[in-house]
This record gives structure tokens, sequence and C-alpha cells, in this order.
């Protein structure tokens, strides 16, 4: 384990409840409650659906870089981020590549107008609704309908960039307590900021793990699991980018439980469902 930063908890959470998911109750989306792995899992495959399916296809990784005036991005940090999301991209490809999923990431790069303020993952669930519900967009679904300029593409998510030190998250569309919108998508927050600033910092594997998050994989980490269950994570994927999350990516895998969660695989292992319902 000398390489590998067992962070999980500590670098990055997924944060829960409801935001902009819609009237569309065929996805896979997940969040890091048990009962919502367990619906994803009967839910599963579930292709072309928009965001929230499957991950396979082409799909569309839309960053925003946000203003803050506390920390303004600069082109060096844009660029330091822009190449780590490339790199959990590829990483992610590659993984589905030997489950058989085609996974085609392209990215969209956007800056934010105006200056936002910076959202904590404690009461983040509501930041994309919060933050563009008065705005000329007339709300997060204009908002993304006008970053995706019209475009169609099977899978799509958006990650919103700030360039400060922060516990980075996801808030997955769940649809059991989603709002009427025609936005079903989901979001995450993404912090850039290296290891001499704290526990969490940025690595491609951070971005990738907030990914997986929104296409319906789960915390598998050792606070969460009790021992029988770490036992069998261990046995199972105990590399899983969901369990922990490697400085290097390349010293992660993606997992037969996190596989199945995203849709890369239609069943859990018979042993592996237990993890599910702790
Ligand atoms: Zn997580």
């Amino acid at each position: 384990m000398a390489n590998k930063l067992r962070l999980f908890a500590l670098v990055f959470a997924a944060a829960i409840l409801l935001t902009a998911c819609g009237k569309r109750d065929e996805t896979a989306a997940s969040n890091d409650s048990i009962e919502s792995a367990e619906e994803a899992l009967l839910k599963l495959p579930t292709e072309d659906i928009g965001s929230a399916s499957a991950l396979v296809g082409d799909c569309l990784w839309i960053n925003v870089f946000m203003d803050n005036e506390q920390c303004p991005w600069d082109a060096e940090s844009k660029a330091a981020v822009k190449e780590m999301v490339t790199d959990a991209g590829n990483y992610i490809t590659k993984q589905g590549k030997t489950y058989g999923a085609e996974v085609r990431f392209e990215y969209k790069w956007s800056d934010s107008e105006g200056s936002y303020p910076i959202p904590h993952y404690a009461n983040g669930a509501t930041f994309a609704v919060d933050t563009f519900k008065n705005s000329g967009y007339g709300g997060y679904d204009g908002y993304v309908n006008a970053l995706l300029e019209g475009t169609e593409y099977g899978n799509y998510f958006l990650m919103f960039h700030f360039n400060c030190h922060g516990r980075s998250f996801s808030v997955p569309c769940d649809t059991a307590v989603g709002e009427d919108s025609d936005y079903y998508s989901e979001f995450c927050v993404a912090f850039y900021s290296g290891k001499e600033d704290g526990d969490y910092f940025a690595c491609p594997a951070a971005y990738a793990h907030e990914v997986l998050h929104c296409f319906g994989a789960v915390d598998i980490n050792e606070e969460r699991l009790d021992s029988e269950l770490n036992a069998l994570a261990e046995e199972h994927f105990p590399d899983d980018i969901m369990r922990a999350v490697p400085e290097n990516i390349e010293n992660g895998s993606i997992g037969v439980l996190s596989a199945s969660l995203i849709g890369w695989e239609n069943s859990v292992p018979e042993g592996l469902k237990e993890l599910l319902k702790n």
C-alpha cells in the first residue's frame, strides 16, 4: 500500500439528496444510500437515456471553471485541471474496455459568467439549482441546455470546478426524490488544490471517482463497510477507485461491483450483493 493513498473517506465524498432530477425515472442514477444502489441495480443496464444512465457510448463531460473572488482561475491551474480530467476520462475508457464497454468522452470547457459562492459538500446538494434559479437561463435546465448548444448526447454530466481547496462531491440524480424538471442530470463539484493544501487534493482518480458516482457507483470504502464486507471488498476489488483514491490512477481499478452499478455488467455477482445491503 506504500504507493497508494487511502484517502477515500477523506478525499472525496458523495453528497446525496435531491437536485434537478427529472420526470424520467428509467435512470440508473444512484446516491450513497443503499436503497438507491439497489434501485439502480434493478434498473441496469440503461443505455441512451441521457445522464445518469449506463456509462457507455458517447459521453459529454461538461466542465465549468467557476470564478470566485477568493480563488480566481489562472491559465496554469486550468491547464492542470484539463490534463487530470482527460487522464481520468482516458482511464475510464480503458477500464471500460476490460468489461467490453465502449466509452468515449468528449470534453467541453467553459468559464462561469460572474463570481459564485464556493459550495460545501455538506449542504451543496442544491448548488446547481440555487446558482441558476434566478439567472437569465431560467434555471439549471436552461443553463445546461445552453451549454449543450442543441447537440444530442447519449450521456452528459456537468462538473463545476473551483480553484481552491475543498472536499469534492457529486450530487447524483435520485429520481425518487427528484424535482419536477426537464433536466434530470446531476453535477459534481471538483476542487483543484495540491497536496500541500491538505487531505483533499486533486488527482485524476478523484475526478474519475466523482464521475462514476454520477453514473450509479457508490462509495465502498473501509469506513462504510463492516469487517465482513471489507474482507469481501478486499478479496474482489481491493484497488477499486470507489474504495480508495490512488494518487496515481494507474494503481486503481474499477471493480466488478462498481462496473455493475455503472452499467458495464448486467449483474452483481451473488456474493457481492451483500455489499449493497448494509
Ligand atoms: Zn465518493
